[in-house]
């Protein structure tokens, strides 16, 4: 391994996130690093009212606690005929303790009612938090639809219920390359890359 990379560290204890954002960033000259990776356990608590706000909180405690320059992501998916939710509260809707499958069921019992189409978008803020610096941001969003029944077996989350409606195949069927180039994480990620090349000198 080259010892004179910079690190960054991956601020989400989320596996899903994670992998895509190794892959995301896997082609810049960086060593990335994982919580578990570096052996640091810690929650933050997603209170803000916006995901810039959640995100740049994120990436400020794992920068805090492990000195290192971290990146965190925070994302939802908004679905019109639900006024926006889950939103910001993506990863704690329905009952709780709660799992993806059970957030999923619970998003279908919420649209039960309502016409489709059942348009929805999923978007993304990272932030960048390097020790004695401002927290930097960028973002990024991508439109779809919420379909009735589960497709393909990829991703996390909503992945299987979210169809991208021009290509007719859900997050889940899509490979990771793929969902790379299309979806909201990849979009918010390459709008952070002149940051992280800027910031950490790459
Ligand atoms: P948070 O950013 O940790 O608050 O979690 C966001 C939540 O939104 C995740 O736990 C998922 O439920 C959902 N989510 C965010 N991005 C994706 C995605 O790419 N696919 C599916 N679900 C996602």
């Amino acid at each position: 391994m080259n010892q004179s990379l910079t690190t960054l560290l991956l601020a989400t204890n989320n596996k899903g996130k994670i992998q895509e954002l190794q892959s995301l960033l896997g082609t810049l000259p960086l060593r990335l690093a994982t919580p578990a990776g570096i052996g640091l356990s810690l929650e933050v608590a997603e209170d803000g009212l916006t995901y810039a706000e959640n995100a740049a909180k994120k990436a400020a405690a794992f920068c805090l606690a492990s000195r290192l320059p971290a990146l965190a992501d925070d994302s939802g998916l908004e679905v019109e005929a639900l006024g926006g939710r889950p939103g910001l509260h993506s990863n704690r809707f329905g009952p709780q303790p709660g799992s993806d499958t059970s957030r999923r069921r619970f998003l279908l019992e919420q649209l039960a009612d309502k016409p489709r189409p059942w348009q929805a978008r999923f978007r993304a803020t990272v932030a960048l938090a390097v020790p004695g610096m401002e927290v930097q941001l960028a973002a990024g969003e991508c439109a779809g639809e919420i379909i009735p029944q589960e497709r393909g077996t990829g991703g996390f989350g909503y992945d299987p219920l979210f169809l991208f409606t021009d290509l007719g195949r859900t997050m889940a069927e899509l490979g990771m390359e793929e969902k790379n180039r299309l979806s909201h994480r990849a979009r918010a990620v390459e709008n952070a890359i002149p940051i992280l090349v800027r910031i950490l000198g790459l």
